[in-house]
């Protein structure tokens, strides 16, 4: 019987182990299989059929039991223990290619157990380099190591592609120890290399997965799309040759190979089905006629006259766009009769990637988790130099860092999607949240649909400043930003008067330069109009920064000389009130709905 991925197997030998068994069993009834009998059989037959184990024993009897059957840790399933009372899952083998690690957190959110997991990368939540989603090669054990320990690791992308988030290094406070090294060229000796491509690696040969040296992890995006054509009852053999010394013979690795591609008519043809199977792709099929509006450098009479287009596999490879590696070749069969199958190889664009990130408003705990893996991931960062600083131990090896000075907002709009529009993963920074008068509309003002945009929401300064102040938006509330930069003063004005007359509590951006200084008196002399002299004003300064300040006053007392840039203004609206030092506006629902 052969291994099925999804399965979970169960082992166990007491009766406590069973009865934790049975809740597992009862839990994840279509992922589980039980199997009893002899301890020692049951782990055998477990091991064998299924995808990851967890055995309810020592860890010191699964340890003996599972000893002999280890192979490979990128195949051999994960393993976890449970203890006879039930205290810890513990992820024994195959934490990161097994799976163990994230089955010992399942194992324990459902039996109220305490997940225990020793992998290094993990203990210090870093992904693994082996569970990117992308496959690997090399010494994934050493980079990983070097990563946790802050040695220097470059990384070398020969490919532009968007990865996932890389793992970042703890040590490294201050400048990262990671660079990027150009293509193409040999890092210098003894360093450490992540390297990004779909090419063999030279030296050694053929040799599929054996390819990367000492001290470096080669990653393969999935970049690559071979074109295939055969004729009626064409054999995998041939099919599945002909691609592998196709790409062999180009320098390429089979692990980048995204899919294979073919025309609608040969859909089920198996022997082509067969090699997308051998090499774990998808197969994608295309119509004729959408083939045959391909243009390709090899069109012949001989598929038109079969399926209806002049070109198959390299029209198939090329649809989608992409550079042509391999034109079409056929396959060639020892005794000299004609080829069965055609091939092609194109390198494909990548789709860039573009996020948006809002870094709030200073502090390292109000930058979001979801934040940070968009950092992770960026090849690119666009931002403020000052933004930049805040976060730069957060990026991943290989960052390339664009930053700027104030102004120039549009120059770094277009920057940013140029770079994702050349298969970056670009990461656009601002500080609070990033669409609230910032770079996202002026980027998504530029952006065209062949990049992926991702946004990703920060803490802005008006609710940095409202937990600060207390509870001063309770009820409607309106941001007005006070630069006129942008907007003339009477759109402004405008605003603040519709904002003064509809009773909306209101924080204002931007609300003092050296520059710009009577343009506070003059929306705050709007506002007087229509609420007390004693209403409250919250004003609060490089709120959640080192030298935060903020202070509550009134309408009536506020001195905007002592106003800057730094700085949010809060106004209240007239049921805000001081209660007890905090600014607080109520929802206003009964002040509403009681008849009067
Ligand atoms: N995108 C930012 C706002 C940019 S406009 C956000 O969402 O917060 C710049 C203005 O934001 C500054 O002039 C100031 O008024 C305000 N601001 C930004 N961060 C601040 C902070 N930490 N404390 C107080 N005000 C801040």
């Amino acid at each position: 019987m052969s291994r099925q991925r999804q399965v979970i197997g169960l082992v166990s030998a007491t009766a406590a182990g069973a009865a934790a068994r049975d809740r597992l069993a009862a839990a994840w009834p279509e992922r589980t299989r039980v199997y009893e009998g002899p301890v020692g059989d049951a782990v055998r037959a477990a091991f064998a059929e299924c995808g990851r184990l967890v055995c309810f024993l020592a860890t010191g009897a699964v340890v003996r039991l599972v000893a002999p059957l280890l192979d490979d840790k990128r195949t051999d399933p994960g393993v976890v223990c449970v203890d006879e009372a039930g205290r810890f899952a513990v992820s024994l083998v195959g934490g990161h290619g097994g799976g163990a690690n994230a089955l010992a957190r399942e194992v324990a959110a459902v039996l109220g157990a305490e997940p225990v997991v020793t992998t290094a990368t993990d203990a210090v939540e870093l992904p693994g380099l082996d569970t990117l989603g992308l496959p690997v090669e090399g010494d994934v054990a050493g980079v990983t190591r070097a990563l946790l320990d802050g040695e220097p690791v470059v990384l070398r992308a020969e490919v532009a592609w968007p990865l996932p988030p890389l793992p970042v290094t703890p040590a490294a406070a201050g400048p990262s120890p990671v660079e990027e090294g150009p293509a193409g060229e040999r890092p210098a000796g003894g360093s450490y290399t992540i390297r990004v491509t779909d090419r063999l690696i030279e030296g050694a040969q053929a040799a599929e997965g054996a390819g990367a040296g000492e001290r470096e992890v080669v990653l393969r995006p999935p970049s690559l799309v071979v074109g295939v054509g055969a004729s009626r009852g064409a054999p995998v053999e041939e099919v599945f040759g002909l691609v592998t010394a196709a790409l062999r013979e180009a320098g390429l690795s089979a692990a980048s190979v995204a899919e294979l591609a073919t025309v609608d008519a040969k859909a089920e043809e198996p022997g082509i089905v067969a090699a997308a199977g051998r090499l774990g792709v998808p197969l994608v099929t295309y119509p004729a006629e959408e083939l045959a509006g391909v243009e390709v450098p090899h069109p012949s009479d001989a598929p038109l006259a079969a399926v209806g287009t002049p070109s198959v596999a390299e029209a198939a490879a090329l649809l989608r766009g992409g550079e042509l590696l391999v034109p079409k070749r056929k396959s060639e069969r020892a005794d000299g009769r004609p080829a069965r199958a055609t091939c092609a190889v194109v390198r494909r664009p990548a789709r860039g990637r573009l996020a948006v990130v809002g870094l709030g408003p200073g502090a390292r705990d109000l930058v979001t988790p979801r934040a940070t893996a968009e950092l992770r991931r960026a090849s690119v960062l666009v931002g403020l130099d000052q933004y930049v600083d805040q976060i730069r131990d957060l990026l991943r090896p290989g960052t390339r860092i664009l930053e700027s000075g104030l102004g120039a907002e549009e120059e770094r709009a277009r920057t940013a999607v140029e770079e994702a529009r050349r298969g970056q993963a670009v990461a656009l920074i601002g500080s609070g949240d990033a669409g609230v008068y910032a770079m996202a509309s002026p980027a998504l003002a530029e952006a065209s649909d062949d990049i992926d945009v991702v946004g990703v929401p920060g803490v802005t300064a008006a609710l940095a400043a409202g937990a600060i102040l207390g509870a001063p938006l309770g009820h409607d509330h309106v941001s007005i930003s006070l630069s006129d930069l942008h907007t003339p003063w009477e759109v402004i004005e405008r605003r603040v008067r519709a904002a003064a007359e509809a009773d909306l509590v209101v924080t204002f951006y931007n609300p003092r330069s050296r520059g710009r200084d009577w343009q506070l008196p003059k929306a705050l002399a709007i506002l007087a109009g229509h609420r007390e002299p004693a209403t409250p004003v919250g004003v609060v300064r490089n709120a959640s920064r080192a030298d935060e300040s903020s202070r509550l006053t009134t309408l009536a007392a506020l001195d905007p000389a002592t106003v800057d840039m730094m700085t949010v203004v809060t106004v209240g609206n007239t049921a805000t009130r001081e209660i007890a030092g905090r600014m607080v506006t109520p929802r206003g629902y009964r002040w509403q709905e009681t008849p009067r």
